[in-house]
């Protein structure tokens, strides 16, 4: 059976979640299809002790204030997972969990979405599918070598998983640093980043990325010189747990080895470390293996985008993968612009 809406959502995380917001604002028929059996997209699969990198009233979806965690400025994953929960059914969101698209075509003048649980058409597609389903491993010679345990940061939970381990964390963003800064007290840890790591000041956190990648859209918009945006500011924001081990100094990074060996790794000039687990703390690509259909695949693994909306097909709407679907539009206070304006987008040709 083929059911019709007027926008179909893919993804029912935070950005499907503010699509919805703003498509019921502006008066469409829609639903949103989300393959996880309950809401709170890739938070309910984070590591235990993952802090926010923003206070709760920075971390908010449009129309409801994220209300604070006793005991904490920076939530943890629970609280946002309790938070987008309680949004999606305060809202009265129609999220139909337990659904994966798995292709968006072209037919007619519709657009039509073969899930694992029947069709649907729809003059509108919002593809929010997120990042966390599509983690990113560079390719370092040897991996095959190595023989211990390798995971990347979709697989770490917790430290006591660990105890007494030889860890090598790599990667020095946010996860690399909190997931090292997690491992610091239990384990033999080594961390690894490719440059010197960057922390932001201690008093700027996930507010100021949020005002730079503004600030350098509009930089950009207007025609002025780059501002740099995030990466300008530095790559770790220090929430309390980083600040923590590095004050304690037992955050020594170290520079990226070159290869792995059997039971280590190893640098250029012949130094090894030995580890019985390496965690990739490397990133993510965006999660869009469902519009293949339509082809619209450019560099790296993106789709080319005005605002939120595919260039060659304009009746598709991508929302929340970073910086090229809207400044900041990877983080739950960033998305509530792009996804308004993708919905009025929608409401202005569908009507
Ligand atoms: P997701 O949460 O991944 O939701 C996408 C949903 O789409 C999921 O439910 C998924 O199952 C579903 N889906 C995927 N494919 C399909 C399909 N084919 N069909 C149907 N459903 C599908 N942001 C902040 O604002 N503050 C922070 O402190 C912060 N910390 C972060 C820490 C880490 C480690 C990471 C990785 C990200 C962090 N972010 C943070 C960034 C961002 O807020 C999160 O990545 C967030 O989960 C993105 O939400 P989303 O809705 O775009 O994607």
């Amino acid at each position: 059976m083929t059911r019709t809406a007027q926008v179909v959502v893919i993804g029912g995380g935070q950005s499907g979640l503010a699509a919805a917001y703003h498509l019921r604002r502006v008066g469409l028929d829609f639903v949103v299809l989300d393959a996880q059996a309950a809401p709170g997209g890739a938070w309910q699969h984070t590591w235990d002790s993952l802090h926010l990198f923003s206070p709760a009233a920075f971390s908010s979806l449009p129309g409801r204030i994220m209300p604070t965690q006793a005991g904490r400025t920076y939530p943890d994953a629970q609280h946002v997972v309790e938070y987008l929960a309680d949004y999606e059914k305060r809202y009265e969101l129609p999220v139909e969990h337990s659904v994966r698209a798995l292709g968006v075509h072209r037919d007619g003048e519709f657009l039509r979405v073969e899930t694992d649980s029947g069709t649907w058409r729809a003059r509108a597609v919002i593809s929010a599918t997120g990042t966390w389903w599509r983690p990113f491993l560079p390719a370092v010679p040897g991996r095959e070598d190595f023989g211990g345990e390798q995971l990347h940061t979709v697989d770490y939970r917790r430290p006591q998983d660990f105890a007494d381990k030889r860890v090598i964390v790599v990667g020095g963003g946010n996860s690399g640093a909190q997931i090292a800064a997690d491992l610091a007290y239990d384990t033999d840890l080594t961390w690894v980043t490719q440059r010197p790591p960057r922390y932001l000041p201690d008093d700027i956190d996930g507010r100021a990325l949020f005002d730079a990648a503004t600030a350098r859209r509009r930089a950009l918009d207007e025609g002025r010189t780059d501002t740099g945006g995030v990466a300008s500011l530095g790559d770790i924001v220090a929430v309390p747990p980083v600040r923590e081990a590095r004050d304690r100094g037992l955050l020594k990074a170290s520079p990226m080895f070159t290869r792995l060996v059997p039971g280590g790794v190893e640098w250029s000039d012949g130094t090894r470390a030995e580890a019985d687990a390496i965690i990739w703390c490397t990133g993510f690509r965006p999660t869009l293996s469902h519009l293949a259909p339509l082809q619209l695949r450019g560099r790296r693994g993106h789709i080319a985008t005005v605002g939120t909306r595919a260039a060659d097909e304009p009746r598709l709407h991508l929302l929340g993968y970073g910086d090229w679907t809207g400044p900041a539009s990877a983080t739950l206070i960033g998305v509530g612009r792009p996804a308004r304006e993708a919905a009025r987008e929608i409401a202005a040709e569908v009507a």
